[in-house]
């Protein structure tokens, strides 16, 4: 028996098993097609495929994580990763005497 899920534009998605699912995840991020997209972007194209099952999200975001090309050229954030904080020695009052 084989179960379908019908998608927003009114596809029937054939629904595989996770194993499957990781063959064709596989196939799209870094087989033939080498595509190297974004998650959301992943996700959408196995949709497009045909293919779905309930963790494709999830499983898109874990495969992005462990791929070192993917890894290599995401765009690095340029801010730090906490708050910034002045230091106490650097107030208003010190830097007024290089702007004055
Ligand atoms: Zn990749």
């Amino acid at each position: 028996m084989v179960l379908y899920r019908k998608s927003f534009q009114g596809l029937l998605l054939r629904c595989v098993t996770r194993e499957v699912g990781l063959i064709a995840l596989e196939e799209v991020h870094g087989g033939m097609c080498k595509s190297h997209i974004n998650v959301r972007s992943l996700t959408q194209k196995i949709i497009c495929l045909g293919v779905f099952w309930p963790l494709i999200a999830t499983d898109a975001n874990d495969h992005g994580k462990r791929c070192d090309s993917c890894q290599r050229q995401a765009s690095i954030p340029h801010q730090p990763p906490h708050e910034m904080v002045m230091p106490r020695s650097w107030n208003a009052c010190h830097l007024r005497k290089y702007y004055v």
